[in-house]
C-alpha cells in the first residue's frame, strides 16, 4: 500500500454563502485532502496543528477514515486556526473576511517516523517554510512532491514560495493565483513560467470550469460536473488535491498518463465536496457514489468523431 503524507490546516471555518450561514465548523486544507484521498486504498498522514479548542469528535473523524493524526499537535493552551470566507452570488468568487492564524504561527510541523519514507508528498497550502521543513524530514526521496498555495502567501511570503516551488513535481493552484503569481494573463503561458520556476506538472483549478494539467508541451482539460445544487464551495480545491494525490499513491504511476486519470478522480471527488456545507459531504461517502460520478465524467466527456 503507498504512504502519503499530507501537511495543511486543520482548522474552524465561518462560511457565508447565498444558501446559508455557518458557525464554526470542521475545516481546513489538511482536513480536507484528508478525508478525500481516504477514498484511496493509502496509508496516509495528516501534520498539523490544533488549539485545546479543537473538538476530539473531529480527530476521532479523522481517525475512523483510518487517516493517521499522530502528526497532529495538540496546543492545549492554544487556539486553532480559524478562517472566515463569504462567496459572492456566482459561488466562484469569494473574499476572506478573517484569517486567525493561532497556533499555526509558531507551527513546527513534525512527520511521524513511520511517514518519512513516504512515496507521496502533500503539501497542502500553507507558510512555505512549513511546507519545506516536511521535505527536508523525508528520509527517502519521494516519488512525487505536490504543492498546494493562495494568494495568503504569495502576499507575504513570496520568496519562501519561490524557494519551496523549486523543490516540487506538481503544484496545484487555481487561476487567479496563477496570474498572479506569473503576472501573466494566459494560463498557458502562466503555466510556462511557472514550469520555468520549477515544478514538470502545472494543475491550474478553475472551479466550476474545471481543471488544466500542464506538462511541457502536453496539456489535458477535465471539467468540473455541472451540478444542479452547489452549497458551498469551500474545501473543493483541496478535495481536488487529496484526490489527484491519494490516486498517485495508491497507483504508484506518476506518469503523464496517469496523472490525467488523477485529475479526473479530484474533479469528481470535488463535485462532491460543493454539494453540502463544509466538510459533510466528504464525511460520508460511499465507494459506488465515487464510482457511479466517474462514469457521468466519462460520459460527459466521450465522444467518437469522424474525420471528414
Ligand atoms: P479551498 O476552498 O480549497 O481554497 O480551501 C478552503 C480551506 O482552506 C478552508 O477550510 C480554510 O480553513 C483553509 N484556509 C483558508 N485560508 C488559509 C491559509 N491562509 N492557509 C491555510 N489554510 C487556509
Amino acid at each position: 500500500m503507498g504512504k502519503l503524507v499530507i501537511v495543511g490546516t486543520v482548522a474552524y471555518d465561518a462560511i457565508e454563502t447565498p444558501f446559508g450561514k455557518t458557525d464554526k465548523i470542521l475545516g481546513g486544507a489538511g482536513t480536507y485532502i484528508g478525508l478525500s484521498a481516504s477514498n484511496f486504498d493509502v496509508d496516509s498522514a495528516i501534520v498539523s496543528i490544533v488549539g485545546g479548542d479543537f473538538e476530539q469528535k473531529y480527530l476521532d473523524l479523522l481517525s475512523s477514515k483510518n487517516i493517521d493524526i499522530s502528526g497532529i499537535e495538540i496546543v492545549k493552551e492554544g487556539k486553532t486556526f480559524f478562517w472566515s470566507g463569504k462567496y459572492h452570488n456566482d459561488m466562484n468568487s469569494r473574499d476572506t473576511l478573517i484569517t486567525e492564524l493561532n497556533t499555526l504561527e509558531d507551527f513546527n510541523p513534525v512527520v511521524p517516523e513511520d511517514y518519512k519514507d513516504a512515496e507521496v508528498v502533500m503539501l497542502g497550502n500553507l507558510h512555505p517554510l512549513v511546507q519545506s521543513s516536511v521535505l527536508d524530514q523525508m528520509t527517502v526521496k519521494p516519488k512525487l512532491v505536490v504543492l498546494d498555495t493562495m494568494n495568503f502567501w504569495m502576499d507575504i511570503a513570496l520568496e519562501d514560495l519561490k524557494n519551496v516551488i523549486k523543490r516540487i513535481d506538481v503544484i496545484t493552484i487555481n487561476d487567479e493565483e496563477a496570474r498572479q503569481l506569473t503576472g501573466e494573463y494566459s494560463l498557458v503561458v502562466a503555466a510556462k513560467k511557472i514550469h520555468e520556476m520549477g515544478p514538470k506538472y502545472v494543475v491550474i483549478k478553475k472551479g466550476e470550469h474545471g481543471a488544466l494539467l500542464f506538462h511541457n508541451e502536453q496539456m489535458f482539460y477535465a471539467p468540473a460536473l455541472p451540478l444542479a445544487e452547489v452549497f458551498d464551495p469551500t474545501g473543493a480545491g483541496d478535495t481536488f488535491a487529496g484526490g489527484f494525490a491519494g490516486y498517485l499513491a495508491k497507483t504508484g504511476d506518476v506518469s503523464f498518463e496517469n496523472m490525467k486519470n488523477a485529475v479526473v478522480y479530484g474533479s469528481a471527488l470535488a463535485s462532491f465536496c460543493v454539494e453540502k456545507f463544509g466538510t459533510e459531504r466528504m464525511e460520508n461517502l460511499s465507494h459506488s457514489e465515487v464510482q457511479q460520478r466517474l462514469m457521468q465524467f466519462k460520459h460527459l466527456t466521450q465522444f467518437e468523431i469522424e474525420l471528414t
